[in-house]
């Protein structure tokens, strides 16, 4: 453990977020306020919202039990629960559950919270499809999955180890080129890892090397290696590079053990994160409970995307049971502020990761053509057999549930404003000027040099 890290693992932090009860005061963007003293008595706290009292509405379970993982992503669920959002739709018993790696969140998501795992919880993308069609399960079961919201955009990076820094290494590798051939030539490859293979993490690191002109797959290695892990391997020199969420890249520079050469923020301004996706047959039994679940996680999600609530989040987050670190750690990347490690500072609020809006909407609402994009980039690298660009869009409409989360949106009083017209964000732009139409994923993968699928 560095040295920064082991001063603050003694650290005591006190947990004094619950006690600020003006921030349960939400604005008219919530939808309809909760009618005062009707029905269910809080007896929890002062500062627990009101009760939602909708018969029609009541959850067929107050049970279910997620998984998350501690980072930036998982900050709805974590605040759902801690500020009272799930309760307040009847969803009193939520477990959350700290997933030690995203194959022990598969592997618990297979037995389904019966067995001793999960019910649902946070998920890369399109890690619920390959659930689904029984790519990564065990004895390749199928296990269908629903997507059901986004969690957020941004708050993810590329870290490099400090003995690049000076290098050319930044988010154009133009001047890195010879760098990567030299270590490639002496058998000595520039070494990445990922946390879970053919996942968001896996394809922010390719997306950024291959429009740099380095393939992935022949000019280096790059391996699945859990986050911790890999930081002990940057610091004593055997791993080059690490893509991962916040607060992991902030930690890296803090400590010196690296730099950010890249913010996903800056490789695809507003793109799709992580996801909230559930069993398909908890949902289908409990249609109504996982409404109340969507509530509480978009109510959440609003709270978050108020900047005067970030450094309370930041100290439920960092807090023992959750994230287990200090929350200033947090703070400032929640505010758009990145020290990048090498000279350069980054301090723009809309750089910082969101929950429910965003330049270009909702971060919420779970678009199609985002889904879209992740099986494409799948098929681009050979993770999905190329069949997949047509097998696509059944998939998507089988495992995309946004209709829940239009209406879970409706009845809770979300503005019209706020919920997206159509199923697909239309086209997307990357830094290097490359874009990706839905409705032709083909011509993207076609205007790609570096590619591992004939098109
Ligand atoms: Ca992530």
């Amino acid at each position: 453990m560095s040295a920064f890290f082991h001063q603050f693992s003694r650290r005591k932090f006190l947990l004094t977020a619950a006690a600020s009860a003006g921030a349960v005061l939400l604005k008219g963007c919530l939808g309809n306020p909760p009618e005062p003293g009707g029905g269910n008595a809080q007896t929890q706290s002062a500062v627990q919202p009101i009760a939602n009292t909708n018969p029609e509405q009541a959850p067929e379970t107050k049970r279910v039990k997620l998984g998350y993982i501690p980072i930036v992503e998982s900050a709805p669920l974590i605040i759902a629960k801690e500020k009272g959002f799930f309760a307040k739709y009847g969803m009193t018993d939520v477990e959350l559950s700290k997933q030690a790696s995203w194959g022990s969140a598969r592997d618990n998501v297979e037995i389904g919270s019966a067995g001793g795992g999960i019910d649902g919880g946070q998920w890369q993308m399109p890690m619920p499809h390959l659930i689904t069609e029984g790519i990564i399960t065990k004895g390749n079961q199928k296990i269908p999955m629903y997507v059901l919201a986004q969690l957020n955009t941004h708050g993810n990076g590329i870290a490099i180890a400090n003995k690049h820094q000076g290098k050319g290494i930044s988010l154009q590798l133009a001047g890195a080129k010879s760098l990567f051939s030299q270590l490639k030539s002496t058998n000595t490859p520039f070494t990445a890892a990922q946390t879970f293979p053919a996942v968001n993490q896996d394809f922010w690191i390719r997306y950024w090397l291959a429009a740099g002109g380095i393939d992935p797959d022949a000019d280096i290695k790059l391996l699945t290696v859990p986050a911790a892990q890999t930081v002990a391997n940057m610091k004593t020199g055997t791993m080059d590079a690490f893509s991962t969420g916040d607060p992991w890249p902030y930690r890296i520079v803090k400590d010196k053990i690296g730099f950010l050469a890249a913010l996903t923020a800056e490789i695809w301004k507003n793109h799709p994160e992580e996801y909230f996706a559930m069993r398909a047959d908890w949902v289908d039994k409990n249609p109504k409970a996982t409404k109340a679940l969507l509530k509480g996680i978009m109510e959440a999600q609003q709270w978050l995307d108020n900047f005067e609530n970030r450094k309370e989040a930041a100290q439920i987050l960092g807090g023992r049971n959750y994230f287990n670190l200090p929350a200033e750690i947090l703070e400032g990347p929640y505010q758009g502020q990145y020290d990048m490690g090498d000279g350069r500072k980054i301090d723009d609020k809309s750089m910082a990761a969101y929950y429910w809006k965003d330049e270009k909407g909702s971060v919420s609402y779970p678009y199609k053509s985002h889904d879209m994009w992740f099986i494409t980039e799948s098929v681009r690298w050979g993770f999905l057999p190329k069949d997949y660009l047509t097998k696509a869009k059944a998939l998507i409409d089988k495992v995309n549930r946004e209709d829940i989360w239009r209406e879970a949106a409706k009845e809770a009083g979300i503005a019209a404003a706020d919920i997206p017209k159509s199923t697909s964000r239309g086209v997307e732009e990357f830094f290097d000027g490359i874009k990706f139409d839905p409705e032709n994923p083909e011509a993207y993968l076609k205007s790609l040099k570096i590619k591992k699928v004939n098109v």
